[in-house]
């Protein structure tokens, strides 16, 4: 099935009848290919979701939806080893992540297929005579492009709400990691997902991607990826004028203030930015400490650093390889630009002895301090590098969190809660901890950006308002 598109609720050849190689980051070796899905698909498939959507799938009650739904959340888990084994190696993270993955993944099918029968709308109080209704509908055909970066948990975070609010939808993978993504499309065929309603076509992003973005049959796109093809994407949409997702990375701060608990701090701050080798959307990549305690948390910060080790997907250490040369290269141009300015290096994680030859590793690595102002402060990296920057008092420490042009998530560590809520207000950006970060996933917690981060908003219950809209409807019955 990998090396297929699923569109109409079946497997076929893509028309390109090419197939596109797929490379295990942690020897860099071919093991597996995927169809080289391109607009001819695209067409093919929006064309069976408008069917769909206008035949059976319009007609489905909502607990009916959610019943499905909830089916394919119980295959995920009943084959959640397998698909971790697949998304592993597919991307090179860890075991341990690519299982933690799995879990969330069957949560978006547990979390909306359980609130689709809950997506009500109002009555709203008008003139003498009148009853006027609010009423939430589906928004039709659905275009979905997810990354590389998680998988399985972006097909379900993106997938999930759309179908619980009554539409169906095209989703495009990333072509360098889409196979666990393929097999639970496999699943969701086996629960019995009538025809039409998801189709995944698989392809490069210049031709599958920017077809789906283009095609006048979609009612709206979900995007998550890099700022330069968000760009693209409204573009696109504001052609058609139609709405549009954006979930565009971030430069997130962890701030740490001089009365936090550092024992607890120090393995949350580490691992928001070695989880997925610092390749996730919301990584805490600036850690932001108050100037008093700046020296005696990084000295913790750099003993911490040293004993991480890096290894491949099956070796499961805490750190596994980038995704791809490209991106390797990409987080080495980072690194070799902060050394040519002359910021220290504090700390460099050791790569495991024994790594396949290949693979695409890079050690996670801590600098400091940076000067704010600095592009290693203020551009996404999408690696394991961590940005250490002193802050005098709280002003300061709001003043930096705030100052790059993204504004995606924020932790705050401090035991006064005064402070630490007033920070919180003061943060420009989609989502704030306190005192943690990351929070196993958050299904439940609505999630994105503002600036160049993007706009609307995923998880939570307020994805149903993403993807469905609003009709009023006005009765004069005397
Ligand atoms: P990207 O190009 O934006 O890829 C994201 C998705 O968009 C993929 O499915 C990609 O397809 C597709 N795409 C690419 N060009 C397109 C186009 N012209 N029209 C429509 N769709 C298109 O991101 P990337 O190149 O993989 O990574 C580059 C940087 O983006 C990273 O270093 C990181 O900074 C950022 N990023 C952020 C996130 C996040 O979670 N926010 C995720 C990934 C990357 P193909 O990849 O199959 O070509
Ligand atoms: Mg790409």
């Amino acid at each position: 099935m990998s090396e297929q598109v699923y569109i109409d609720g079946a497997w076929r050849k893509p028309a390109s009848g090419e197939t596109i190689p797929v490379v295990c980051p942690s020897d860099g070796k071919v093991f597996a290919h995927i169809a080289r899905g391109g607009a001819k698909d695209i067409d093919a498939a929006v064309q069976a979701a408008r069917r769909a959507f206008e035949g059976p799938w319009g007609k489905t009650t909502a607990l009916e939806r959610g019943r499905l739904m909830m089916k394919v959340g119980e295959k995920i888990t009943q084959h959640a080893e397998e698909l971790a084994q697949i998304e592993a190696r597919d991307t090179g993270k860890p075991l341990k992540q690519a299982r933690a993955d799995m879990v969330a993944a069957a949560r978006y099918f547990e979390f909306y297929g359980a609130a689709a029968d809950k997506v009500h709308g109002d009555v709203v109080p008008f003139l003498a005579g009148y009853t006027v209704l609010v009423k939430h509908e589906p928004r039709g055909v659905t275009g979905h492009i997810i990354p590389w970066n998680y998988p399985a948990q972006m097909f379900g975070r993106t997938l999930a709400p759309t179908l619980a609010c009554g539409n169906t939808a095209v989703l495009k993978p990333a072509e360098e990691a889409c196979l666990a993504a393929l097999r639970i499309t496999e699943l969701a065929h086996e629960v019995g997902f009538p025809a039409g309603v998801i189709n995944v076509v698989p392809g490069y992003g210049e031709e599958a991607g920017a077809a789906l973005a283009n095609h006048p049959g979609i009612d709206f796109i979900a995007f998550t990826g890099s700022p330069g093809v968000g760009v693209l994407i409204q573009k696109a949409s504001a052609e058609h004028l139609r709405p549009c997702v954006l979930e565009l990375g971030g430069k997130s701060p962890q701030i740490v203030f001089e009365d936090a608990n550092l024992e607890a701090v120090l393995p949350v701050v580490t691992n928001a930015i070695v989880q997925n080798a610092g390749q996730t959307c919301s990584a805490g990549s600036r850690v932001l400490v108050q100037r008093s305690i700046y020296d005696r948390f990084i000295g913790m910060l750099v003993e911490r650093f040293a004993k991480l080790r890096v290894g491949s997907h099956d070796m499961d250490l805490e750190c596994g390889p980038l995704i791809s040369a490209g991106q390797r290269d990409r987080v080495q141009g980072f690194v070799r630009a902060a050394k040519a300015e002359g910021i220290p290096i504090l700390a460099e994680a050791k790569l495991a002895p024994g790594l396949p030859a290949g693979g695409y590793y890079a050690p996670p690595m801590l600098f400091g301090p940076v000067p704010s102002t600095n592009q290693l402060a203020r551009e996404e990296v999408f690696g394991p590098v961590l940005s250490a920057i002193p802050f005098d008092d709280e002003a300061d420490a709001i003043r930096i969190a705030n100052g790059t042009p993204y504004g995606l998530a924020a932790g705050i560590w401090s035991i006064d809660g005064s402070r630490a809520l007033r920070v919180a207000n003061a943060m420009r950006c989609g989502q704030v901890f306190v005192n943690g970060y990351g929070a196993g996933g958050g299904i439940e917690l609505p999630f994105g950006g503002i600036k160049k981060s993007g706009h609307g908003r995923e998880k939570g219950l307020e994805a149903l308002r993403e993807f469905s809209v609003i009709k009023t409807i006005v009765i004069n019955h005397g």
